[in-house]
């Protein structure tokens, strides 16, 4: 009784500090604006299916792949477990699912046991990449500090709780021997009656009894650790790269998205129906996160900061400053610190204000935007659908458009966009070539 209390207590206590955090980002990320999602409703779940839970793109690197896939799926089948552990909490009680589910329950504890055991070398093998082998991609500039020590933090998090799992396991089996009335036999759970029921089968059962307890509240506040710590780290993805992935954008890669307001000045600059009148107020461009639309910021919590991006990203290997990665680590610092200073307000009409004095380019220089080549190829890199030239090509609008500024050495391209329509200046239209050939 007094144990169930106590488990009550704690999980509280997390609960407590924990959802205000994750209140937080759910808010960050509705300071976006609203844009109609494209795409059919079918090719979304297609995409949330192959990409979130299916990681097709993380096989384009098979070894890091496969290693990755065996935590997640490790990850997904302790749940099984953590379900347990959190009834036997509240009931104070012991192995609640043994002997009700039949064989089912030992067939699924050596499943949890043997993925665990694969997460383990997995997680050994992330350690030595990012520690050891220095992989480049890990060394980055916006990869040091915080960043960098977050990825270890979990690393080593996830080594606890596979540790503390067979512990647990192998304690519980020598004492379902000795006190099966208070420990209900579960069946055999072979990893851990090999590895770690010996080593407390030949002490006194009070000690066998000490350890299990010991490793079972181990492991179940690692598992409160993650749940008070993930909205504060990139490993948020678990979650967020189902939501993300479902509202990725579904247009061909490389189609710019048309301002409304101008491209009927175009049209009709080219005597082309300009279509109907739209009564909202064209956007040219973002300076800020509320110029971005929520399925970006949604997307920039949900980044795993990989860098397959940036390793991909030509800008990057040339040795300019621009990184993908970082653009997206930048549009989510700048979430998280506009809702922590509260400093926004909604106006009567509807619109967001941001009131701080800051935007997106304290975060972003402009020799990063306009480094890059939009290309394409981090969009095409990214496991979790998102998409960081979206920002560059917005925040390049907004400094071209709004500010007037950007590479003078553009001025004479959109000069010859404007008089002839084409990038060249060449005189007459642009398709009399095709009567000619
Ligand atoms: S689109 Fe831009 S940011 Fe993305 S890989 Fe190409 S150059 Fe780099
Ligand atoms: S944007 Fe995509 S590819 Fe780039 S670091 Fe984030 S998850 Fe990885």
């Amino acid at each position: 009784m007094f144990q169930a209390l106590v488990f009550i207590f704690v999980t509280s206590i997390v609960a407590y500090f924990s959802i205000p955090k994750y209140r937080d980002i759910a808010r960050a990320i509705s300071l976006g604006r609203m844009a109609p999602v494209n795409g059919s409703v079918g090719q979304r779940w297609k995409n949330m299916a192959l990409f979130a839970l299916g990681q097709k793109k993380m096989f384009s690197r098979p070894i890091a792949g496969i290693f990755h896939l065996f935590i997640y799926v490790a990850f997904l089948f302790t749940q099984l477990e953590a379900i347990e552990i959190f009834i036997d909490g509240i009931s104070g009680g012991h192995r609640f699912f043994a002997g009700k589910i039949g064989v089912l329950y030992p067939l699924l504890i050596n499943l949890v046991e043997g993925l665990s055991a694969l997460a383990l070398v997995a997680t050994a093998v992330f350690l030595i990449r990012r520690n050891i082998l220095k992989v480049r991609r890990f060394h980055k500039p916006e990869l040091t500090g915080w960043p960098f020590r977050d990825a270890n933090i979990i690393l080593f998090g996830e080594i606890v709780l596979v540790i503390s799992i067979l512990m647990m396991n192998g304690a519980y089996q020598a004492l379902s021997l000795t006190l099966p009335d208070i420990y209900p036999d579960g069946g055999k759970f072979f990893l851990s009656a090999w590895l770690t029921q010996p080593a407390f089968e030949t002490h006194l059962t009070s000690y066998a009894g000490m350890c299990e307890r010991t490793f079972w509240w181990l492991h179940y506040l690692v598992i409160l650790g993650f749940v008070a710590y993930l909205p504060h780290s990139k490993h948020l993805h678990i979650f967020l790269a189902f939501p993300a992935s479902y509202y990725g954008n579904q247009h061909a890669r490389g189609k710019m998205e048309k301002i409304s307001g101008v491209e009927r000045e175009v049209r009709e600059m080219l005597g082309m129906d300009p279509g109907s009148p739209s009564d909202a107020e064209p956007q040219f461009g973002a300076a800020d996160i509320h110029h971005l639309d929520r399925t970006t910021l949604l997307q920039a919590f949900s980044c795993t900061e990989c860098g397959r991006c940036t390793a991909e990203c030509p800008a990057n290997q040339t040795g300019k400053r621009l990184s993908p990665r970082k653009i997206i680590m930048d549009i989510r610092d700048r979430c998280e610190e506009v809702v922590k200073n509260s400093s926004y307000q909604r106006k009567e009409n509807g619109e967001l204000e941001i009131a701080d004095g800051k935007s997106l380019f304290d975060r972003i220089s402009r020799e990063e935007i306009y480094a890059c080549t939009t290309c394409n190829a981090c969009v095409e890199a990214c496991p979790v659908l998102i998409n960081p030239l979206q920002t560059i090509l917005e925040m390049r609008r907004w400094d071209i458009l709004m500010q007037g500024a950007g590479p003078a050495s553009w001025n004479s391209l959109f000069n010859s966009l404007e008089n002839s329509q084409a990038a060249w200046s060449m005189s007459g239209t642009r398709t009399d070539w095709m009567q000619t050939n």
